[in-house]
């Protein structure tokens, strides 16, 4: 397994729209793999593939939040097929848009249809952190960043920040 560089705000790529996995390839299995330990290595409890730079519609999440017991969850082209009318706000915050965090309001839970690794589709309902954890790293793969979510001010004072960082050749 190898730790892969994470995509930095604002790399054009984190606007991508990640294309569906298809066949779960020996490729695909090395990917998460690796997305796993460079996950771990951060450490953040989720991870889009194209935060890794490759834009294909896989999530990686582990919310267990103890380096003894980890539950690594592996979603292979998510969707997320119903959601609750009663939403929850949580702090966020973001591998590619690191020492930021905001505020968002989502669907408090969500029922998620996906492939795991052996290829065959299956349903979770998740709520609480998971759920929030889900529906943030599917935006990822449509080109969605959790900045969208707050106000214009916050999210151009964000971007403009990373912008400038990033002309300077260093981290925000
Ligand atoms: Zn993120």
């Amino acid at each position: 397994m190898t730790i892969r560089p994470l995509v930095i705000l604002p790399d054009p790529r984190l606007r991508l729209v990640s294309e569906p996995v298809g066949e779960v390839t020996s490729e695909i299995r090395t990917l998460v793999a690796d997305m796993l330990e460079t996950m771990y290595d951060a450490p953040g409890v989720g991870l889009a593939a194209i935060q890794v730079g490759v834009p294909k519609r896989i999530v990686t999440i582990d919310t267990s939040k103890d380096e003894d017991a980890r539950r690594p969850q592996i979603f292979i082209d998510p969707e997320v097929v119903w959601s609750s009318e009663e939403r929850r706000i949580y702090d966020e915050g973001c591998l590619s848009i690191p020492d930021y965090y905001g505020e968002v309001e989502r669907p408090d839970r969500v029922r998620v249809r996906f492939r795991g690794l052996d290829g065959n589709s299956q349903e979770i309902e998740a709520d609480g952190l998971l759920a929030t954890c889900i529906q943030h790293e599917i935006d990822h793969l449509n080109g969605t960043l959790f900045i969208d979510h707050l106000s214009k001010l916050k999210r151009d004072r964000v971007t403009k920040k990373f912008a400038k960082a990033a002309k300077r050749g260093e981290a925000a």
